[in-house]
């Protein structure tokens, strides 16, 4: 049977489990130019909070009744396709659910021999895109500037802080806990990080950020940016990837009104701030691929993935993404991994 996981209400703030709906059904046939699937590793991202709501964004939404939307690492079971053959693995839109049928579209091929499948979907894949791509070609980092990095422990935030470093700037990493700052410093060689949950965060922030910022790669919003935007310096850059703290907020915040005094910052500081979308920067793939790819090898970039067990704990994994609750790329294992002794 497919096992999947249906969107059965759209959340207000907050999603709860009640809001997916698991449901079983026939695994389907491939027809005609078509491949079966079946999901190895599925991956949990914070942008699926988006989808859920029916609002207009760069992607469509997901529909009610249909399989939650997403992404996963597959071995092809049966294929009708040239190009694609019984065995191999691929990246493809999975979606929640252990089977699926794909025409080939947008599907890339996963080389066991070269990295662990499952990085498809992690450093090798999206969020790596991501994390380079904003990192190198929005906030351009020089030799000696400040670079700060919100969660800082995760998918995005890690490879951003990991690829400074190797840039040769001086990184400071924001993240939710003790052992997350502590995994930041000691395993990934971050200069500092700061929990932004201490009550102390503003002041232990500016003191390990004493040049000022001179990138702050942003990935969540809130209390955070509001921390770290201060202490930009002129002609500072901002590469705004994501604002995770806001992704549950049903209207406008309460309080005075900043907007004002932030257009004064940006102008007068001449910062520059970038929202960019992963799939805008897809030329930078094989980019990705050599220098990731070459420095893991190297052992000058770690990662570390938070692998829950069954399609049946997606829901509540989701929902700790969410919290913060996830600890290195958050991937789901569906079935077994044949390349993973
Ligand atoms: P992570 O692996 O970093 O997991 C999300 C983390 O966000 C949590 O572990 C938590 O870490 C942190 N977080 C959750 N809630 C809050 C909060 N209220 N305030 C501060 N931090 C919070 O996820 P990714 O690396 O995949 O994604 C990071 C960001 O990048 C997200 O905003 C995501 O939407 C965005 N993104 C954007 C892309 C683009 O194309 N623009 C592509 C990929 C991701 P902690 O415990 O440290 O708080």
């Amino acid at each position: 049977m497919n096992k999947q996981w249906l969107l059965k209400s759209r959340p207000h703030g907050e999603p709860t489990l009640d809001n997916f709906e698991y449901a079983e059904t026939p695994v389907p046939e491939p027809g005609e130019g078509q491949m079966l699937l079946k999901t190895i590793y599925m991956s949990l991202d914070p942008y699926m909070r988006g989808r859920m709501n029916d609002t207009k964004s760069y992607a469509a939404s997901a529909q009610l009744g249909d399989p939650m939307s997403g992404t996963g690492v597959s071995v092809v079971v049966k294929s009708n396709l040239d190009g694609f053959a019984e065995g191999e693995y691929v990246v493809s839109q999975t979606c929640w659910q252990s089977h699926s049928l794909s025409d080939g579209q947008g599907v890339m091929k996963v080389d066991p021999k070269n990295a662990p499948i499952s990085t498809g979907v992690g450093i090798l894949g999206m969020p790596g895109l991501t994390a380079y791509a904003g990192l190198l070609d929005i906030g351009k980092p020089k030799e000696g500037e400040t670079v700060v990095v919100s969660a800082a422990s995760g998918a995005v935030g890690s490879i951003v802080g990991q690829i400074a470093k190797i840039k040769g700037c001086k990184v400071v990493g924001v993240a939710g806990s003790p052992e997350k700052c502590a995994y930041v410093v000691d395993e990934l060689g971050f200069d500092e990080c700061v929990n932004y949950k201490d009550a102390d965060f503003a002041q232990k922030l500016a003191a390990a950020c004493d040049k000022g910022v001179d990138i702050y790669f942003e990935n969540v919003g809130g209390i955070v940016f509001d921390t770290v935007f201060p202490l930009m310096n002129d002609f500072s850059r901002i590469p705004l990837c994501g604002r995770i703290a806001n992704y549950n907020m049903t209207g406008d915040p309460e309080g005075p009104n900043k907007l004002p005094a932030f257009f004064g910052q940006m102008l007068v500081k001449r910062i520059m701030l970038r929202g960019f979308i992963s799939f805008d920067h897809y030329d930078r793939f094989p980019d990705v691929v050599r220098d990731l790819g070459g420095w893991i090898r190297e052992g000058k970039v770690k990662y570390k993935e938070d692998i829950v067990q069954g399609i049946e704990n997606a829901p509540e994994a989701f929902l700790g993404l969410l919290k913060g609750k996830n600890f290195g790329k958050l991937l789901v294992q569906v079935s077994d991994d044949p390349t993973r002794s």
